[in-house]
């Protein structure tokens, strides 16, 4: 079971640190379940210089395919080994929303990532009209069928209309979806769309919800060690 925090853009170094000290204080005898943070690229760093020597993994929300480039604004994967960055998120769907991200550069960033050593979460997931159209399916096969399995691979499956919008999918929604999943892949599969304290148990308690991608609710210690609480 992994509880994986994105921060989006929210939380500079100095939040990170606090955040990260008081996080280790909170989680000291969690077994069973596996912790991440996401912070912004800047704040990365700040996670891991407060993690260390702690199980809780620090990760990045993007990374790109090549190591090395005329490429402004991206960061790569060797980049991110050498902070002491365990894993990265790729394809979230802001990414793709609103920077142009698709199937096919998002499984170029997976591939390279994994690659290089890093551990990845991909992230799936259809829109609201997709969904009310039928489409889920087709919307999943497209999306995973551009990634390739690997032992360090997760898929978050995260249906866009549920994200950040208090819209949650419903237990039995999110199974069917990750059983789906599961059909094209064999890798775990985290749910992530407004998890909450109030309904992690029962989104983690489907049998193919391996985990959970957490974005609000992960910002604040209180809530994120709720989540994490509930996995156990
Ligand atoms: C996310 O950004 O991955 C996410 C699931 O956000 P939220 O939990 O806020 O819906």
């Amino acid at each position: 079971m992994l509880i994986a925090g994105n921060w989006k853009m929210h939380k500079g170094p100095a939040e990170t640190a606090e955040f990260c000290h008081a996080l280790r204080d909170r989680l000291t005898e969690l077994v069973g379940v596996d912790v991440a943070v996401c912070p912004p690229f800047v704040s990365l760093s700040a996670a891991v210089t407060a993690l260390a020597g702690t199980e809780i993994a620090v990760a990045a929300q993007n990374v790109h395919w090549e190591a090395r480039g005329a490429f402004t604004g991206e960061v790569s994967a060797p980049m991110l080994l050498e902070l002491g960055v365990y894993g990265t998120i790729v394809g979230h769907s802001e990414r793709r929303q609103y920077f142009g991200e698709t199937d096919e550069s998002a499984a170029r960033r997976a591939a390279a990532a994994l690659e290089a050593g890093l551990f990845v979460i991909a992230c799936v997931g259809e829109l609201e009209g997709e969904r009310e159209r039928g489409e889920t399916e087709d919307v999943l096969r497209r999306q995973v069928g551009a990634l390739e399995a690997h032992e360090n691979l997760v898929v978050a499956y995260e249906p866009v209309w549920a994200i950040g919008t208090g819209k949650t999918a419903t237990p039995e929604q999110a199974q069917e979806a990750h059983a789906f999943i599961r059909t094209l892949i064999d890798v775990p599969v985290l749910y992530g769309g407004s998890v909450k304290p109030e309904n992690a148990a029962e989104l983690l308690a489907q049998p193919d919800v391996d985990g959970a991608l957490v974005g609000g609710a992960s910002l604040d210690v209180e809530s994120f060690v709720a989540i994490c609480e509930a996995a156990r």
